[in-house]
């Protein structure tokens, strides 16, 4: 290949990082100036300039034009500055990204699968110049963060998510595929918008939806084999659910929206338990939103609980209360309840409102996600706190401007005594000379260490325990100087190697339960996974 296209290569430029005999041996010469630099000193000088723009979407931009141009130092900066750079490629700047897609679009990133490719998925899949994928992002576009439909332009999500993969988790980037499907929006915007990227035509549901999906779903597999994971990202909950059962037994599936944040939120309560005091099966818990967050944080705190005690899931769920917009769940309700809110309609009176389910189920755990900012009221905190020593708060919706209440209202309202965490970042908080950290329930914490686990065994199918197996290692990392400060969450900083845990467990897990492929089982399996996680260090080129 010639040196000009080399430096055309995302996956191979090192731009001015080039040695002296690589610039002779690949035709570079007089391609580049004079100076030979370090990658340490490109990163200094980018982390400069990112640093230089005041808002957020020019750093995305910035980030995005690095990771087009010079693959290993974008992921370079990403890993080295992960809690300054997580917010900039992730949520919520990618948000933004996402609603602007049409005007910022460049160079387009991921696979798109549209209606117009019915019938010749598998050729699309082929277009892809990498052969080797271990794991698939994809998104409908639906119901993008907490922004709703954005159709095509959701293409941000999966690219974003898949960076994190790399960079969070180590999985290799040419390994990773990001893809959206568009079947068409029902955003009236993006219909009007002259510059609008997608299709120009409201969902397609039903029948037609279904097929799209499956042909999909069997393109993949018959492309890549049974060990490619693919991840759902922000679907809607009507398909949500029932693309994870159809595809749970077939395909090695997984929901970061309902099964990630599950495993990060149990996570966080199970660390919290050192904190308030007993085991998981002595609270009660009440949840504010009994959608793709609230219902699958309560299932798996079932199925914890139901481990611990032996006692049947049916029974442990009673542990359990959801409130959804008109109210407590209860079993005079079930006849019109979504499927996926049944098994929480327990027997109650009704209850109109969450001020009244507090009062009445009194729970000693209170978790938010809803989506609705500012439900949790000052009220609402004191009648809690007066039945609770340390009640436990987490206000999981996002992003900052719909949390069900901040940081400074829980420790306040509750006198110093709530254990907080939530969904976006909040800052250290005094209160009587005492300062509260409250740590962050971010999925960012669990998917990329469970992805890696299951790529690391060669899982063939994602197993509930799998995600018990991730909250453990999660809640395994939080040191008693992280307690000290109320923090119930490890610090970010830490992250790859706290994936580096989570991927072993995960692992041992698969191994455990007959589903791992890759044999034999390597004897140290934190050692291994540390062994295969992605380094951004450049290669040098003979
Ligand atoms: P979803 O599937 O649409 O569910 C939302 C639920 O909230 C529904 O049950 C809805 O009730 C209920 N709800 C809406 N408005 C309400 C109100 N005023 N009072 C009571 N209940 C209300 O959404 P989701 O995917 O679960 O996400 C919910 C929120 O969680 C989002 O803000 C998201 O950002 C956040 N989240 C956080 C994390 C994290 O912190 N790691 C992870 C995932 C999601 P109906 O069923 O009656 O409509
Ligand atoms: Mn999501």
């Amino acid at each position: 290949a010639s040196g000009y296209s080399l430096l055309r290569d995302p996956h191979h430029n090192k731009g001015l990082a080039f040695t002296e005999a690589e610039r002779d041996s690949h035709y570079l010469r007089g391609l580049l100036p004079p100076a030979v630099v370090t990658q340490q000193l490109q990163e200094k000088k980018l982390m400069s300039s990112i640093r230089k723009y005041q808002v957020p979407l020019q750093k995305y931009m910035a980030m995005m034009e690095l990771q087009e141009r010079n693959e290993r130092l974008f992921y370079k900066l990403l890993i080295d500055n992960v809690e300054e750079l997580l917010p900039v490629v992730y949520t919520p700047t990618v948000g933004e990204a996402c609603q602007k897609y049409g005007s910022i679009f460049r160079r387009p990133q991921g696979l798109y699968i549209s209606l117009k490719e019915k019938g010749k998925i598998l050729d699309v899949l082929k277009n892809w110049p990498e052969r080797s994928i271990q794991v698939i992002v994809v998104t409908d576009g639906e119901r993008i963060l907490g922004l709703g439909d954005l159709g095509c332009q959701g293409m941000g999500i999966p690219v974003g998510k898949l960076s994190l993969y790399t960079a969070l988790g180590g999985v290799r980037p040419s390994a990773c595929l990001p893809v959206t499907i568009d079947v068409g929006t029902n955003n009236e915007e993006l219909l009007k918008n002259e510059f609008y990227i997608g299709l120009r035509q409201r969902r397609a549901t039903g029948q037609e939806y279904a097929d799209l999906l499956h042909e999909f779903m069997t393109a993949v597999k018959q492309n890549y084999g049974e060990k490619v994971l693919i991840q759902f990202e922000d679907f809607a909950n009507h398909n949500a659910f029932t693309l994870l059962a159809k595809y749970g037994t077939t395909h090695l599936v997984f929901n970061d929206d309902i099964q990630g944040t599950a495993s990060v939120v149990l996570a966080g309560v199970v660390a919290a338990l050192k904190l308030i005091g007993g085991s998981l099966a002595d609270h009660t818990f009440l949840f504010l939103g009994a959608g793709e967050a609230g219902t699958g944080i309560a299932e798996l705190i079932a199925l914890e609980m139901s481990k611990q005690t032996k006692a049947p899931v049916e029974e442990t769920r009673k542990k359990i209360w959801l409130v959804d917009s008109k109210g407590l769940i209860v079993s005079s309700r079930k006849e019109s309840l979504q499927h996926f809110k049944k098994p929480w309609a327990h027997e109650h009176e009704p209850v109109k409102d969450l001020l009244g389910a507090v009062k009445a189920i009194k729970p000693t755990v209170l978790i938010g996600s809803s989506g609705v900012g500012r439900t949790f009221t000052k009220e609402i905190i004191e009648t809690l706190s007066s039945f609770n020593e340390k009640p436990l708060i987490m206000a999981l919706s996002n992003p900052t401007s719909q949390s069900e209440c901040t940081a400074e209202e829980a420790y306040t309202w509750s006198r110093g005594r709530a254990i907080f965490a939530s969904g976006s970042p909040f800052d250290p908080f005094e209160y009587n000379g005492k300062v509260f950290v409250p740590g962050q329930a971010n999925n960012a914490y669990i998917f990329p260490g469970f992805g890696l686990g299951l790529v690391i065994s060669g899982a063939i199918r994602v197993h509930d325990d799998m995600l018990l197996a991730a909250s453990e290692a999660l809640a395994k990392q939080v040191s008693e100087e992280n307690y000290d400060k109320g923090l119930i969450y490890p610090p970010f900083s830490n992250i790859r190697k706290i994936s580096a845990n989570i991927a072993a467990n995960v692992a041992a897990k698969a191994y455990e339960l007959g589903v791992a492929t890759r044999l034999p089982r390597p004897a140290n399996l934190v050692k291994y996974a540390e062994s295969c996680m992605y380094s951004p260090l450049y290669r040098t080129y003979r």
